[in-house]
C-alpha cells in the first residue's frame, strides 16, 4: 500500500480550486516546506563537537574536502520537520482506516508498553541463549497459542511478513515433495480473486501459476479446481475468508480434492482475524498457513512498524520448517540454528535471526489481554461491523455480493456510479476531503471498480455511523451530478491528486542536488 516518491511530487492542475488559496502553499496549520535536503543549512549542525586533536593526515588521501552533504539542522528544526511530515500522513491513531484486506486495527498501548520493557527492547540477536531465556520462552508461548488457535502441530516463527510467510510455506511444500522424490509437480493453483502476493510467491519459488475460476457468488469454482488438479500440481493457495470477504463454504472439499491429487493446501491466512477463536484451520485440512501478526494480532504496520508472518504447518510439512528451531531441554531453551538434529530436514532459513521480536511481544500481549473469549469476540465484532457497514450503504452503493452476510469486509462494485461521470478513484479521493481515509480500491480484481471496506472490531457504532454518513452524503452528491466535487479531489489535503502510476513506475528514491 505504500508509495515511495521522495522527490517533490508534481500535482496536475485541479479542475476546481478552493478559494481563497493561501499565499505560501500552507493549508490550515500545515506549512508547505521544502525537502530536508533543500533547506538552507548545509554549514550548520545541531551538535557541537570539539575540534579533532588527532592528526588528520592519518587518513592519507581519504580526507574529505567537500561538504558532507547532509542537511544541517538544529534539534527544533529537525523535530518540527519530522512531526510536520507525520501530519501529512494518515494514521490509525487519527481515525478509522478502512483499507480492506489490510486490517488496520487499533494498536493497544498496553502492547507498546510490554514491547518497551528493557529486557525485550534491548535484546541483541547474538546474545548467548543463556541470557535470552525469557525472550525464547515468550516466542515459545506465542508459538503455542498460534498452534492452539489454528489446531496445527508446528509453526515457523521467523518470516517477517505475510508475503515472506507465503514464501516460507511454499519452500516447505517444495522440500516435502522433493523428499518424496516427487519433482514432477511444477504448478500451483490460485483463485482469480487472490491477493497478488500468492501468484508472485509461487512464481518466485519457480512454479508456474494456473488460475482457478470463481463462481457467481464469489467462491472457488470446485469443478474448475477438480479439472485443473493433477500429478503436476504442487499446491493450491486459497484465502479463507477470501478476498471478497466471503467464507469458502466448500473449504473441506477443496482440501480433500487437493490431497487426493497429492497436492498440499496452502491457506493464505491474512484474513484469520475474521475467524480467530471460531474456526481452526487445521480442522479444515490446511497444510500450511501464514498468520499476519500485524493484522490479526494488532501489531502496528503500514508505516507504523514491520510485519511478522509466522507459518503454521501440518504434521506432513513440519519436518521441513526452516531454522532456527526452538527446543527445550534440561538446560532450558535452546536454538537449533543449522539443518541438524531435530531440524535435519529444514529447508534452510528465512532470515538471519528469530524473527520480529518486538512484534512477538506485542502479539502475545494482545492475546493475553483478550483471552480466549476476547479473541473470539474480536472475530465476531469484526464481522458484525463489516455487515453493519454493508447494510448501511447497500441502498446507495452496490454490494458486489448482495446475497447473504459478508465476513470481516464489505465489498462494493462501481455499478451504482454508472452514468455519474465519477469513478471509484474519484470517489475515494473525495473521501479524503471529508476527513476519511479511502477504502481499498480496485481490489479484488474480479469485481469491477471494487471498493473493499474493512472496519475491524476496533470501531464503535458511532465511528461507523460517522463514516457511513460521509459515504452516503458523497454517494448522493455523485448521483445528483456534483461531478466537480470528485474530479479534482482532494482539494483540502496537503498533497492534491498525485500521478500514482508515475510514482509506482518511476519512484524517485534518492535526492540529488542537481534535481
Ligand atoms: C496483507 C495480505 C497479504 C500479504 O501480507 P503482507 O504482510 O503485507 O506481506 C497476503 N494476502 C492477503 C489476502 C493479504 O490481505
Amino acid at each position: 500500500m505504500t508509495m515511495l516518491n521522495v522527490g517533490r511530487p508534481t500535482q496536475p492542475e485541479a479542475a476546481v480550486e478552493v478559494t481563497p488559496r493561501s499565499l505560501t502553499g500552507g493549508r490550515g496549520l500545515l506549512q508547505d516546506e521544502a525537502l530536508i535536503f533543500e533547506r538552507d543549512g548545509w554549514t550548520k549542525t545541531g551538535v557541537d563537537l570539539p575540534e579533532p586533536t588527532r592528526d588528520a593526515s592519518d587518513l592519507g588521501g581519504l580526507l574529505r574536502d567537500e561538504p558532507i552533504g547532509l542537511p544541517g539542522l538544529s534539534e527544533p528544526e529537525t523535530v518540527r520537520h519530522y512531526v510536520r511530515l507525520s501530519q501529512k500522513n494518515h494514521a490509525i491513531d487519527l481515525a478509522l482506516y478502512p483499507l480492506g484486506s489490510c486490517t488496520m486495527k487499533h494498536n493497544p498501548r498496553l502492547n507498546e508498553k510490554a514491547a518497551r520493557l528493557a529486557g525485550f527492547a534491548d535484546l541483541h540477536p547474538l546474545q548467548p541463549v543463556s541470557t535470552t531465556q525469557g525472550a525464547l520462552a515468550l516466542i515459545d508461548r506465542l508459538a503455542h497459542w498460534l498452534k492452539t488457535l489454528t489446531a496445527m502441530p508446528a509453526v515457523a516463527m521467523s518470516p517477517k511478513a505475510g508475503a515472506h510467510g507465503e514464501l516460507c510455506g511454499l519452500l516447505t511444500i517444495r522440500a516435502a515433495h522433493e523428499a518424496k522424490g516427487d519433482s514432477a509437480r511444477r504448478r500451483v493453483l490460485v483463485p482469480t480473486s487472490a491477493h497478488g502476493t500468492n501468484p508472485a510467491t509461487a512464481a518466485f519459488v519457480g512454479y508456474s501459476v494456473a488460475e482457478i475460476a470463481q463462481t457467481g457468488d464469489g467462491r472457488v469454482d470446485l469443478a474448475d479446481l477438480a479439472a485443473k488438479l493433477g500429478p503436476d500440481v504442487a499446491a493450491i493457495m486459497v484465502t479463507n475468508p477470501n478476498t471478497c470477504g466471503l467464507f469458502e463454504r466448500d473449504i473441506i472439499e477443496i482440501a480433500r480434492l487437493a490431497h487426493e491429487a497429492g497436492a498440499y493446501f496452502y491457506c493464505d491466512g491474512a484474513n484469520f482475524n475474521a475467524i480467530v477463536g471460531r474456526v481452526r484451520p487445521g480442522d479444515l485440512g490446511v497444510d500450511a498457513m501464514h498468520i499476519n501478526l500485524h493484522k490479526t494480532f494488532s501489531t502496528p504496520h503500514g508505516g507504523g512498524g514491520p510485519g511478522a508472518g509466522p507459518v503454521v504447518l501440518s504434521e506432513a510439512l513440519a519436518p521441513f520448517a526452516p531454522a532456527p528451531w526452538i527446543t527445550h531441554g534440561p538446560e532450558g531453551f535452546d536454538l537449533v540454528e543449522q539443518a541438524e538434529g531435530p531440524a535435519a530436514q529444514a529447508f534452510g532459513r528465512m532470515s538471519a535471526f528469530h524473527g520480529q521480536m518486538g512484534m512477538f511481544v506485542r502479539a502475545y500481549a494482545y492475546m493475553l489481554s483478550h483471552g480466549a473469549d476476547g479473541l473470539r469476540q474480536v472475530a465476531e465484532d469484526a464481522v458484525l461491523n463489516a455487515n453493519y457497514v454493508k447494510a448501511r450503504l447497500a441502498d446507495v452503493m452496490t454490494p458486489a455480493f448482495p446475497d447473504g452476510p459478508c465476513m470481516h469486509e464489505a465489498l462494493f462494485d462501481d455499478e451504482w456510479l454508472a452514468g455519474t461521470g465519477v469513478s471509484t478513484l474519484d470517489f475515494a479521493k473525495a473521501m479524503i476531503d471529508e476527513g476519511f481515509h479511502p477504502m481499498t480500491m480496485y481490489f479484488p480484481l474480479v469485481v469491477h471498480g471494487a471498493m473493499l471496506i474493512e472496519p475491524t472490531e476496533t470501531e464503535s457504532k458511532q465511528e461507523l455511523d460517522r463514516f457511513c454518513d460521509a459515504l452516503r452524503a458523497l454517494a448522493e452528491a455523485a448521483k445528483a451530478g456534483d461531478v466537480e466535487r470528485f474530479k479534482g479531489a482532494p482539494f483540502l489535503a496537503p498533497m492534491r491528486r498525485l500521478d500514482e502510476t508515475l510514482a509506482a513506475r518511476k519512484p524517485r528514491l534518492t535526492w540529488k542536488a542537481e534535481d
